[in-house]
């Protein structure tokens, strides 16, 4: 059998590398640059990256020995899928690595948002001791919109029902989601019906060419006035400028935001508007999901170089 090269762009912990050793050399170049993967990803049989690298067409052209690409989580958006398939490579992810902590940090943003935390924080560390201007509101017998009910919307749509908010709209184009979730006792609506009556709404669908600037002005007109709406999916599929004209309006109480249309954002007036909690893409940063997509994606890898069975073969 061959010793399989495996490059490793956007790091992994050591109990995947050794899951892989079994199979080849690992090499952990973490940190590459676009110039230095040209260069170097001709040597390698396999290339594992999270969602800094990006898997070009030129990149794949330029990998002659490659066979497998693994991605380290679930959003493939980074990885050109097209020209992968044309010329033979498998692309495999980790897709339930990170569901758990996304679905936290979702319910953390939206706590957040109703109790001032962020605010709270900030007065303190200046000094301040204020309370009446963080009077918030509860979750408790709010409504909660979801669009997009795949693992982490259906994740977020239990743990909000655990918190009292007692009717949870989802709404999603795949028909199986919908009536899984109605068996397990949610309502499923139309976009328009959850824009109308969600007082938070938050976002669970992936990054396509359809979901892209889906949640524009005419979506927002069509919400609740003082709707609060929480993104951990992708940027690009809330238009940042109709948000910013809906929270200087009022009419947008507040947004949870974890993602954005270009990462990093810089103190834009939507990352520092005082309505909006950011968070650096931190949504799959917890020890537990790094761990599980490590060991996931090095299973997935080895599988693929050894031609064995796969679970989550993207193309
Ligand atoms: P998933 O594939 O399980 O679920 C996505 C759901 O969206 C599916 O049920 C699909 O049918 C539905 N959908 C697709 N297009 C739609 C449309 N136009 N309208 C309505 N529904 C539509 O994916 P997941 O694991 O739940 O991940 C959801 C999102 O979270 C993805 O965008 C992913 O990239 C993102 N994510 C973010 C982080 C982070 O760090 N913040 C980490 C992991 C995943």
């Amino acid at each position: 059998m061959d010793e399989w090269k495996i490059l490793i762009t956007d790091g992994m912990e050591e109990i995947g590398k050794n899951i892989l050793r079994d199979v080849g050399e690992t090499h952990d170049r973490t940190g590459i640059t676009a110039d230095e993967l040209m260069t170097e990803i001709g040597e390698y049989h396999a290339v594992i990256v999270r969602s800094r690298t990006k898997i070009s067409r030129q990149v794949i052209q330029a990998g002659k020995k490659l066979k497998v690409i693994g991605r380290a989580g679930v959003g493939v958006d980074n990885i050109d899928l097209e020209a992968a398939q044309e010329l033979g490579i498998t692309v495999v992810n980790a897709p339930t690595a990170a569901t758990i902590a996304v679905a936290e940090l979702t319910m953390a943003l939206m706590m957040s948002l109703a109790r001032n935390v962020a605010q709270a924080d900030e007065s303190m560390k200046a000094g301040s001791w204020i309370k009446k201007q963080l009077t918030g509101s509860e979750l408790y017998g709010k409504t909660l919109g979801i669009v997009g009910l795949g693992r982490i919307g259906s994740a977020v749509a239990e743990r909000a029902s655990a918190f009292g908010m007692p009717i949870v709209l989802g709404y999603d184009t795949a028909e199986e989601k919908l009536s899984a979730l109605r068996e397990l006792g949610f309502e499923t609506v139309t976009l328009e019906d959850l824009y109308a009556r969600a007082d938070y709404i938050s976002i669970h669908v992936p990054l396509t060419p359809v979901t892209r600037g889906m949640i524009d002005a005419t979506a927002i007109a069509r919400m609740k006035p003082g709707v609060r709406l929480v993104c951990t999916a992708r940027g690009g599929i809330i238009d940042e400028d109709a948000l910013l004209e809906a929270l200087d309006s009022g009419h947008v109480a507040g947004a949870g935001l974890d993602v954005f249309a270009t990462e990093p954002p810089g103190p834009t007036k939507l990352v520092t508007h005082p309505n909006v909690i950011a968070t650096p893409h931190i949504g799959a940063q917890t020890r537990e999901a790094q761990t599980r997509a490590s060991v996931d994606i090095a299973h997935e890898v080895k599988s693929a170089l050894e031609g064995g069975a796969l679970r989550w073969k993207v193309s």
